[in-house]
Formats: C-alpha cells, structure tokens, sequence
C-alpha cells in the first residue's frame, strides 16, 4: 500500500502540492511576526534532537566525521537560526525612506513582502545545511517552500524528508525527494522564486526553466577558486589553513580552494610544510583514517582519477576504489591546458602553479570565469588591496580559507558564472523577499505643477528635475 501511495506520489507533476502551498500562502498564515519565529523554534528544536541522526546520515554519505558533520551540517544551521530571530522584527519593519522635493506632501516606504511559494534545490555536499539555511530565510520572510535535496546523498535526503515532514505541514513545508526528473517537474511548476545551489550547467538549466514563467531565480554556483600565497604570506599558517580548507569535506566544498598559486621564491618550503599539515589533520595514510570524508560516488571517484593523468603527484594520489577513499594529493609541473585546470575539482586533488608577479597572477585569474571564491596569503597590504581592487569574485579570505561563508554578517554568493544572488543573515531574508516601494501622497493638497494644464508648469518642472 505504502509502495503504492510513493508510485503515485512520483507520478505526480506536484500541482496539488503547489496548490496546496499557494492557497495556504494567499490565507496570510505564513505572514506574522509570531508565525515565523514559532517555525524557526521548530526547526531549531528538531534539528538539535536529531543531531545524532545527522551525523550518521552524512557518515553514510560520505563518511563525514562528526568533527565536519557537525562543523558543516548542523552548527552553521543551528547560529543562522539564533542569529535570524535575534533580528527579525527589526528586518521586517517597513522601512521609511527620504522624500525628494519634488514630492512634496508625501511619504515613501519599503515593504519587505515575502514572495509566496519558493523552490529550494540542493546538493549534496553538504546536504543538510544546503537545503536548511536557504530554508531558514523562506521562514524568516515569510514564505512557503518545496525542497529539493540531492538524491546522489541518499541517507540525507530521506531524513531531511522525515524532519521537514514531522516539523512542517505540508502546504507549509514540503520535501520532494527525487533525482533530475523530480527536479525537472518542478522547474516546470509555477513558483516566485526559485533558490538553486548546485553546478554550473545545472544551474543554467534552472534559469532557462525559470525564465519560461520570469520566476526570480537565486543561483549558488561552484567554478575554480583561486588561491595566492604571496612571498610575504606567514608560510606555516598558510599552509595549514590551505590544508584545512581544501580537504575539509575531501575538498567536495563549493568554496574549497581549487588550486594554488605560490610565490616562487617560496615555492619548495611551502610546498613541504603543507606536505606536513596534511599529514598532521589526517595523518600519513588518509585512506584508512576514519576522519577523512569519501568521494559521494564512483562517477565522481573515476573523474578525480583521471584528473591524476600527466601532473607529477608532489604528495598523496593513492586511491581505494572499495571505500571511495582518495587521498589529499598535491600536483606540481601542471600545465594550463591540463583538464585539472579547466574544471571545478571539487575533490581533494591541488593542483600547485608558481608565480613571479602579482600582476601575472592578476592577468591569468581574469582570463576565466568570475571566480565562487578567492583566497590570499600574504602580510602585504598593497598586494591585498591590488588583489580586491583587480579581480572580481564572490566572496572570499584574506590570510584564511572558506571562513568567509561561515558568517552570518556578510553575504555569501557568486558573481557572473559563479552565481547570482547572496544569502545568509540579513542577505537570505532579502533573497526571500521583495522590496515593495509604496509612496503615500497627501490628499490635504494637490501641488497644480504636475499638470500640463498649469501656465509655466514646464519650467518648473524643468527647475526641479535637474
Ligand atoms: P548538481 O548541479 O549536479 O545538482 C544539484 C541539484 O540539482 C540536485 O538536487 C540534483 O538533483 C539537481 N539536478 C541535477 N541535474 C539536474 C538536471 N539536469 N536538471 C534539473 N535538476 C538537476 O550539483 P551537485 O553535484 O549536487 O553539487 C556540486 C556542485 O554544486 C559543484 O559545482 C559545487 O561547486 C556546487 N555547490 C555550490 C554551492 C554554493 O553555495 N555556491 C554549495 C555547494 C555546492
């Protein structure tokens, strides 16, 4: 019977889901300030009580340890909820705005008004906190959501299911499991806004599906994000904090760093002392150590082996094909053309280019896409302000990696090819929200000079607008 019910479930096109949402979001329920912090409670009680539950989800997945399961999966949701309801009454104010002259004898507002029924796809790296914090900001403004996990981390995908389920009506919250099908059927659903975290080629396929209903559509998105150790950099820090943000996860994070560029003049004892950082976080045989994450799958597996073929492997580059087990490998002599260089890594493979210039490191960076993140190690405040001045990117850590996501005060993002639309904080309750202006004019006069029929009204207006 159940069997039954989940065939008929997937042969749905989710109409009546959709429906279901649209009336329940027409009725204002989602609307009130008591409403949302009374679902943000919710969400914050269930995910602390299945914390443990969590964690052996992601160890399934991909054998997170519960050090990153926790970092990555449930603290940053747990901080994002406390730090949204210390601040939503003040967010949702209307906020009142200046009034020109030109407007005399009258006032101007904006509203934040939630958009209504909002679709949230996510990956599965980090499948918990990708589908829970976009999510957090629907609630925060006020909206309805349908959420899409990733069906490649299948443990995940099916408690983030019974959790939304046990927490939220369904014309509230509702979790549609399923692969590129499920997802398509959505896509071709009537939303108001669409938040999308996955690839680039996906996400290209969800702003065509969008723009067939001009659904706004947020994309998070991944790329190559480069990282500078310039010859001033604190080597030893920097070479722990590249370790750290690079094989977090096996380096299946969006913002990892992707591959290094290093000072010449430097290049041989930075080279070691990450050699050695990578063995002290996860010791000198990675492959069987049990706090080291797995690649998701074998497709992904294979094309992180085939990314080993022609660089000189520095460190690492042994695999286990029984466990999806890849060792933190270092490459050196890669060339430009190489496919390690033209596509996202996002696994634990870093690739090592030196430099002489920052100029050099300038130029070759902005001959591709705009970049998810950028990293820099340096003590020297030129060469940081050269860097943030020339080359555009999300988002990114001075003397640091990956850190920059982790606060809720500034907003976490692409730009070009790496995405559209920001979150987290403030910035998901923007992203989950519209800012409807609203003028309220007097009626205790009416200023003649906007009318044609008024004599000298042009001049007038000619002296006013300029
Ligand atoms: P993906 O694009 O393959 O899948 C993401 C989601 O889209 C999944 O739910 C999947 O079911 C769905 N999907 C996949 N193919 C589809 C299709 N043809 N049509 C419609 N829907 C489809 O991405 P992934 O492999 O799950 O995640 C890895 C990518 O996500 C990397 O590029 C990474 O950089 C990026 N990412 C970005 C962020 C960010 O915050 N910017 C975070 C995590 C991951």
């Amino acid at each position: 019977m159940e069997d039954l019910l989940n065939v008929e479930i997937k042969q749905s096109d989710y109409s009546s889901e959709i429906s279901a949402q649209r009336k329940f979001f027409q009725s204002g329920a989602t609307k009130s300030y008591q409403f949302r912090i009374r679902q943000l409670d919710k969400l914050y009680k269930v995910i602390s009580e299945n914390e443990k539950l969590i964690l052996e989800a992601v160890k399934k997945d991909l054998n997170k340890s519960v050090f990153e399961g926790f970092f990555g999966d449930v603290a940053l949701i747990l901080h994002e909820i406390s730090f949204v309801k210390k601040h939503l009454s003040k967010w949702m104010k209307p906020e009142a705005v200046r009034t020109p002259i030109t407007h005399f004898g009258s006032s101007c507002k904006i509203f934040h008004e939630p958009y209504g029924v909002n679709l949230i796809i996510s990956p599965w790296n980090y499948p918990f906190q990708l589908s829970f914090i976009p999510l957090i900001g629907a609630i925060a403004g006020g909206n309805t959501a349908v959420v899409k996990p990733s069906e490649l981390s299948p443990n995940s995908s099916a408690l983030i299911a019974r959790l939304i389920k046990e927490t939220f009506s369904n014309e509230y919250v509702i979790c549609i499991e399923g692969g590129i099908e499920v997802s398509n059927a959505l896509l071709n659903k009537q939303f108001d806004h669409i938040f999308f975290t996955g690839s680039v080629p996906v996400g290209k396929i969800v702003m065509e599906a969008a723009s067939k209903n001009l659904t706004p559509v947020t994309l998070e998105l991944g790329g190559k994000s480069p990282t500078i150790i310039d010859s001033s950099a604190n080597i030893k820090l920097a070479a722990r904090r590249v370790a750290w943000g690079k094989f977090f996860n096996a380096g299946q994070t969006c913002v990892a760093p992707d591959y290094l560029y290093v000072h010449k003049s430097i290049e041989n004892e930075f080279l070691s002392t990450l050699k050695d950082e990578i063995i002290k976080l996860y010791t000198n045989n990675a492959l069987n150590f049990s706090d080291y994450a797995h690649i998701i799958n074998v497709r992904h597996f294979s094309r992180l082996k085939s990314l080993l073929n022609g660089p000189s492997v520095y460190f690492g580059g042994r695999t286990d094909e029984n466990t999806l087990a890849f060792e933190p490998t270092i490459l050196t002599n890669v060339s430009k053309d190489h496919p390690v260089m033209k596509e996202e890594i996002f696994g634990p493979i870093l690739p090592v280019l030196s430099f002489d210039s920052i100029e050099e490191v300038i130029a070759e960076i902005n001959k591709n896409p705009k970049p998810l993140a950028l990293y820099l190690f340096t003590e020297n405040k030129s060469v940081k302000e050269k860097i943030i001045k020339n080359i555009p990117f999300g988002g990114g850590s001075i003397n640091d990696t990956l850190f920059h996501l982790a606060t809720p005060h500034l907003p976490f993002g692409g730009v070009g090819s790496s995405g559209h639309g920001s979150y987290h904080g403030i910035h998901s309750f923007k992203c989950f929200t519209h800012e409807k202006s609203v003028l309220s004019q007097t009626t205790k006069f009416d200023l003649s000079v906007r009318y044609h029929t008024t004599r000298g009204a042009l001049n007038i207006i000619r002296m006013l607008f300029k």
